[in-house]
This record gives structure tokens, C-alpha cells and sequence, in this order.
């Protein structure tokens, strides 16, 4: 079978990025290995997020951008999939011409065989029927020379809470989750191929289940715990109307769930919240948040934020802001608020206008960049414990002068970068996969830096295949 290669351009969150392996993993029969650049490709594929506005239109410019290379290489595919092309259907192809294929959310386990059809006849399609696929990707484990130290893991796609102003449960459907024993076996197959730390992914993993009649989410951490060689576990996203006790519990119970949690509050304003159909209000947000640090003292917590939703007046968006302060958040992301088609917010009349949107998506990043980089500070001279990701020949921002460095998380998500030379005796026997002791050095706003610790490093395992020494 002639070799071919495969371009990916994934436009979108780690949803989309798990697509994306999925989509490389399942054209891998059809000949397709990933290509490092659009131009020595035979096939790219733009997958896409429609969340927000601003993604849309990326999407568009890039395949402004790729039609050039199909005006040199008229054999080249274009594919567009994900939210965009649920979304937008076959309009895409209007607007880019250059497009040979649209498959929406629930068409990417056909993928191979529209690709194959486009192949043989050079026609174009469009496949965005929607009908409940979830498990379209159970059968398809990834190859084996795929050896990443954190993966995502799906467990769960669509959703059924109807956030105003969110366009998900009309692009991914209604919510749908995978059986454990599924989800089991693709972990374990990830660990086989050197993964130390999965993220289990869902629109709102607290109802993991709970349609099928399964176990509940608690009950598929607890299993995921006992995945040996699994070092860390994490989720994302918890909607903080069904953070449970029992959830919250886990982060005390649980040695391999790592102390973070991405729990989004939308806004501070009880008024706004109601409007926006999140089902909670400013004080049940600040309880869990109290619950969940009885439970794990240092557990990092971050969140996203909507400013300018339809109605927000200055009073609402100043609750917003003493709720962030309130929580102290380690991270945040904040958007400004923008118009989807079905969501229902787009119909609201009352509009915040461009420029009280900019002005509070300000105020809310420069007063989060200072909490961060304050919460960031308090680590420094802190032995914390890091598992390591990569290795890049770049100089890092330490005082040494170095050959390069070696880049981990903490297990509170926080970025640590480390030398990987120069004084430091403890880097020997640093690789993927390490899990080891860091002492903070240096903080940053959005990464700290790190010397392994002088005595006692402990170096606890390295993915199999890596010569890996204790120091
Ligand atoms: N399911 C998650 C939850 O409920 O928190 C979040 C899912 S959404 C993919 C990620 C984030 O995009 C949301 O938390 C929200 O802050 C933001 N978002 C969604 N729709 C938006 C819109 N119309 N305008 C601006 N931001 C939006
Ligand atoms: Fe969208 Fe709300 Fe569902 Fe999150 S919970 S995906 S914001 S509808």
C-alpha cells in the first residue's frame, strides 16, 4: 500500500484534540502517517470547535490559507470536521471552494471510508447525520509508535444541560457515555505505550452514566486508580451544579487523582447565572469550593468565565469579580461572550456593547495574572513532586547556562520547566515519563522553574522502553 501522509490541523479544545488522535490512529489502515506541515501532505484535515466565534472564523482563514497548496497540488483532500462542520454543513463548501469533505461530530468513525470513496472518485461529500456513535472508537486503539506521557480519554461526548449560550448540545448532540469496560481497556492500552497520565474528558463528567445506567463516575475513577503503571489521573469539565460529595470525596481518597480541578462558574451573578440555565448560584459555588479544600487543602482550582453575557450590567460583573476573589483561582480563562447560532442567548435582546466587553475581559485578566503569579510565588522553595513530559534543546530561563530542558507538571497542573544540565547532580536519569521531587526555584506568571532535588530524588518509574536510572 502506497504511503501517504495525513496533516491535522486541530482548531479547538483537548475534545478536539482527542478526535484528532483518533482520526490519525483510525486512517493509519488506509496508509496515512502524520505529516509534520500542511505542505507535505496528501490528505488535511481541519478540525474544528465552534464554541465561540473567534474559532469560526479561524477555521476560514486557514482554508483561505490551504486552498494555495490545492491550486499547486490539485490531488491534495481537503476535510473539514468537527463542531464547525456539523455546524455549518455543506455551506463550507461553498465559502471554500477547495474543500472536498465536511463530516460532522458523529461521521468520524466513517472517516476512512469517505476518504476512500473521495480517493477513487474524486467527488465531494458532506456526512453530518448525527446519531448517537459513541462508540465508534472503542474498536480503534492507537499504534504502537505513539508514546506521549499524558493522553486524553473520552468517556463521554454531547450534552444535555442547555447552557444558554452554548452551542454544544446542538453540534455534539445529546449527552452519551461509553461503557467502563471500554474505556478500561483504552487506558490500559495508553499505559502499555508509556502513557503515566490520562485526562478523562466529558461535558460534564459528574453525570457520567447516569442516562445508561451504568456505575457512576466515582466508580469509574476508583477503577482507573488501580491501573498499574497509571501515575496520575485527571477529568475535565465538572459542572458545579452535580459536583457530588461523593466527587468531592475522591480527591481525598484517591492517590492517583491529582489535586486540580477545572470547575467553569460562567459568572458571579445570580441573575446572570439564572439567565445563562447553569442551575446554581454565587453562594452554593463558593460552598463546594469550601467543601473541595476541607477535602484536599492544596488542590489548584481554575475556571472560565463569560464576560459581557446578554443583560450584564456593572453590578453583575462586579459580583463576578468578588467571586474570583472570593475563590482565588490558580488560572482562569475568560471569554467575551458571543452570539451562536441555535443557542438561545443569541435571540436575547439586550447586548453588552464591544467595548464594556473588552474593558471587563481586561480587568479580569490583569486581576487574575497577579493572583496566579502571587499563588505561583508561595511555591518557591517548596519540594513539590513533577512528571515529565518532554524535552526541548531550547534555553530555558534558569540562571545556568544549559544544554536544554526537561518540561513536567505538578499535580496540580502547574508547568515546571527544569535544566537538563549545568550543576545539578539530581538530573541524572531524568526521562519521559519520570515522576520525580522538584524543588521550586523560580516563578513565573504561567510556569515555575525547578532544580530535581538535591538529596533523595526519587525517580518512581519511565515509560518502558527508556533507560531510566535513580539519581
Ligand atoms: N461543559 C463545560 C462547562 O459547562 O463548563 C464547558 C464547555 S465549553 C466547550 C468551554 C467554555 O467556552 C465554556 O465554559 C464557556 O466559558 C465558553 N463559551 C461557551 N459558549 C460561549 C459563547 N457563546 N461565548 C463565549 N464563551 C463561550
Ligand atoms: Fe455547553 Fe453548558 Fe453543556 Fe458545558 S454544560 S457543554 S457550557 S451546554
Amino acid at each position: 500500500m502506497r504511503r501517504k501522509k495525513l496533516y491535522i490541523n486541530t482548531i479547538g479544545c483537548q475534545m478536539n484534540v482527542y478526535d484528532s488522535e483518533k482520526i490519525a490512529d483510525s486512517m493509519h489502515p488506509l496508509g496515512y502517517r502524520l505529516a509534520d506541515s500542511p505542505r507535505k501532505a496528501d490528505l488535511i484535515i481541519v478540525n474544528t470547535c465552534a464554541i465561540r466565534e473567534k474559532a469560526v472564523q479561524k477555521v476560514f482563514s486557514y482554508l483561505g490559507r490551504v486552498a494555495a497548496l490545492k491550486k499547486e497540488r490539485p490531488g491534495l483532500i481537503i476535510a473539514v470536521g468537527g463542531c464547525v462542520a456539523q455546524q455549518e454543513g455543506a455551506h463550507i463548501m461553498k465559502r471554500a471552494p477547495c474543500v472536498d469533505l465536511v463530516f460532522g461530530t458523529h461521521a468520524i468513525g466513517c472517516l476512512p471510508f469517505l476518504v476512500d470513496r473521495i480517493e477513487k472518485k474524486r467527488n465531494r461529500l458532506v456526512d453530518i447525520k448525527m446519531e448517537p456513535l459513541i462508540e465508534e472508537f472503542d474498536g480503534v486503539l492507537p499504534p504502537r509508535d505513539k508514546s506521549e506521557v499524558s493522553r486524553f480519554v473520552t468517556i463521554m461526548q454531547g450534552c444535555d444541560n442547555f447552557c444558554t449560550y452554548c452551542v454544544v448540545p446542538y453540534v455534539r448532540g445529546r449527552e452519551c457515555s461509553r461503557k467502563p469496560d471500554k474505556i478500561i481497556d483504552e487506558i490500559s492500552h495508553l499505559v502499555q505505550n508509556g502513557a503515566r497520565e490520562v485526562t478523562l474528558l466529558g461535558q460534564n463528567v459528574n453525570s457520567y452514566g447516569k442516562k445508561e445506567g451504568l456505575p457512576e463516575f466515582t466508580n469509574l475513577l476508583d477503577k482507573v486508580n488501580t491501573i498499574n503503571e497509571l501515575k496520575r489521573i485527571r477529568f475535565t469539565t465538572s459542572h458545579p451544579k452535580d459536583l457530588s460529595g461523593d466527587l468531592i470525596s475522591a480527591f481525598g481518597r484517591l492517590e492517583k487523582l491529582c489535586h486540580h480541578i477545572h470547575l467553569p462558574v460562567q459568572s458571579g451573578s445570580d441573575s446572570i447565572l439564572k439567565r445563562m440555565n447553569r442551575n446554581y448560584t454565587h453562594s452554593h459555588y463558593l460552598d463546594k469550593i469550601d467543601k473541595l479544600r476541607k477535602i484536599c487543602p492544596d488542590i489548584a482550582i481554575t475556571s472560565d468565565i463569560i464576560v459581557g453575557f446578554p443583560g450584564e450590567t456593572e453590578k453583575d460583573f462586579k459580583d463576578t469579580v468578588s467571586l474570583i476573589k472570593a475563590v482565588g483561582y490558580d488560572g482562569l480563562f475568560v471569554f467575551k461572550y458571543s452570539d451562536r447560532p441555535n443557542a438561545p442567548a443569541a435571540r436575547f435582546s439586550d447586548k453588552v456593547n464591544g467595548v464594556d466587553q473588552d474593558s471587563r475581559l481586561q480587568q479580569i485578566l490583569q486581576l487574575q495574572e497577579t493572583v496566579t503569579l502571587e499563588k505561583n510565588r508561595m511555591l518557591v522553595e517548596q519540594t513539590t513532586e513533577v512528571l515529565v513530559e518532554s524535552f526541548s534543546r531550547k534555553p530555558g530561563k534558569g540562571p545556568e547556562p544549559i544544554m536544554g530542558q526537561w518540561t513536567g507538571r505538578t499535580s496540580t497542573n502547574k508547568i515546571v520547566h527544569m535544566p537538563a544540565s549545568g550543576d545539578s547532580e539530581g538530573n541524572r536519569g531524568i526521562c519521559k515519563g519520570s515522576l520525580i521531587q522538584v524543588t521550586i526555584k523560580k516563578a513565573f506568571g504561567h510556569s515555575l522553574w525547578g532544580l530535581p532535588a538535591e538529596s533523595g530524588t526519587r525517580i518512581v518509574c519511565g515509560p518502558k522502553g527508556e533507560s531510566c536510572h535513580a539519581a
